[in-house]
């Protein structure tokens, strides 16, 4: 018995439709323009992942929250873990854009990382 699924490839802005068919745990793709939407057809069959955005508290800055994301994809079923170790996290400023804020997050071997610079500002 086969199955087949149809998604967006989300690996960039062009969106290519992906009919994806498993078959006696053979997985086929088709509809993609390169290899990167191949392997998320795969992945999201086999492991779907994603990118978590989120923000942090921070200290000493000219904004209240820093925001955050996986340095990677993490599973699907890790995000809500991410999501709580993420909570009452609070960094100093300055921090610079890529700095780990938190590594291996919820032991998925993915770090969280600060998506942009952030100053010192005295108060
Ligand atoms: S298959 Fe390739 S070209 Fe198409 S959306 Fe995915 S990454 Fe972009």
């Amino acid at each position: 018995m086969s199955e087949v699924y149809e998604f967006l490839c989300i690996r960039c802005p062009k969106g290519c439709r992906l009919k994806v068919m498993v078959e006696e745990g053979r997985v086929t793709v088709d509809g993609y323009e390169c290899l990167e939407g191949k392997k998320y057809g795969e992945e999201e069959v086999k492991n779907p992942k994603r990118i978590v955005t989120s923000t942090v508290r921070i200290l000493n800055a000219k904004y209240p929250r820093l925001p955050v994301r996986t340095a990677e994809p993490v599973p699907k079923d890790k995000i809500l873990d991410v999501i709580n170790a993420l909570k009452g996290v609070v960094v100093k400023a300055p921090v610079k854009r890529g700095q780990v804020i938190i590594e291996n997050v919820a032991e998925t071997g993915v770090d969280v990382i600060a998506e942009r610079d952030m100053e010192c500002v005295e108060k």
